[in-house]
């Protein structure tokens, strides 16, 4: 099969149940399971009209929808939890211990506020949700939430469950999440953002260590099916290898971004700002211009690009 086969794109139904809505870049998956369904990663505010549509073509009865798998606390992996929790009288939502923690958190939540506000500037499918969902949205910390730990498993039935799997190193909270029935593997941002299957740009924004440690844990794992935070679905060899794939690609990207370094005198505001231009695009309709150089700026720190602290010399 040609990579074009074994990368897939399109919004709707994909193979074993699985269902791609929201959009190709910020997407929600829908998974069915044996007395209902199931959902994995929140998306972001601005398509909460767009997704519930496709739920409702989908689902038709929401109750149905029984478990919703968040894998991080990022702007861009809870943003319709408010708006669409209230209308799935059934479902159970499950975090990390640490997302738990960031969805009650004051200064968190207003971070998430306005990031999202900025989506609406800089989103093409974006919309503002009107009455009646807009009159039933709840904050974030008052969603009842129930934590997993590493490890632990979901049981959908005798021969179906979802496993998570802590993947720190992108954020501190992130969950991957394992589906053993397919060999399915949901990575949400823990690979780092995929530019084509054969091309990784780092995420690191919490811990370098902890993120190249969850890249070989995943290197592991028996995986026909690799389910992406962003830009959709590997299969085959294109999903085996694209953990091993994303490492390699950390030790590129400290290796370019150390020779841009000294080429621009070791500049460290025109250092962030070459490489946050050249390796924005592909997120550039869901992450503002602002937002990624500071993220840049961050991982050129924690990758020990750049040095922490300025030196005066
Ligand atoms: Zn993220």
């Amino acid at each position: 099969m040609n990579n074009d086969k074994l990368w897939q794109q399109h919004i709707g139904e994909h193979d074993n149940g699985l269902f791609l809505l929201g959009t190709i870049d910020v997407p929600i998956f829908l998974l069915k399971i044996s007395d209902g369904w199931a959902l994995i990663e929140g998306s972001v505010e601005p398509l909460a009209p767009l997704i519930l549509r496709q739920l409702e073509n989908i689902v038709k009865d929401l109750e149905d929808i029984r478990y919703w798998f968040i894998t991080h606390s990022h702007y861009d992996h809870i943003g319709t939890l408010s708006l669409l929790y209230p209308l799935l009288p059934n479902v159970k939502v499950f975090v990390s211990e640490a997302t738990k923690r960031a969805l009650c958190h004051p200064k968190a939540n207003e971070v998430t506020y306005n990031l999202t506000q900025s989506l609406y500037n800089i989103m093409p499918e974006a919309e503002h949700a009107q009455s009646p969902l807009l009159e039933t949205k709840v904050p974030l910390a008052d969603i009842p939430v129930e934590v997993l730990e590493d490890g632990q498993e979901v049981h959908f039935d005798s021969n179906h469950s979802m496993m998570a799997l802590a993947t720190p190193g992108h954020a501190k909270c992130l969950l991957s999440f394992y589906e053993p029935k397919y060999k399915r593997l949901y990575v949400s941002d823990t690979l780092g953002e995929m530019v084509s299957p054969i091309r990784w740009e780092p995420l690191i924004f919490q811990n370098y260590n902890a993120y190249i440690n969850s890249l070989r844990i995943l290197q592991k794992l028996n995986v026909e099916q690799l389910v992406l935070g962003h830009h959709g679905i590997l299969s085959g060899d294109l999903a085996q290898n694209a953990a091993q794939r994303a490492e390699s690609d950390v030790a590129r990207f400290i290796k370019e971004s150390e020779h841009v370094f000294l080429t621009l005198d070791k500049d460290i505001a025109k250092t962030t700002r070459y490489i946050s231009e050249k390796t924005r695009d592909s997120t550039a309709t869901f992450v503002s211009k602002k937002l990624h150089y500071n993220g840049t700026l961050l991982m050129l720190k924690l990758a020990g690009v750049i040095p922490e602290v300025e030196l005066i010399e």
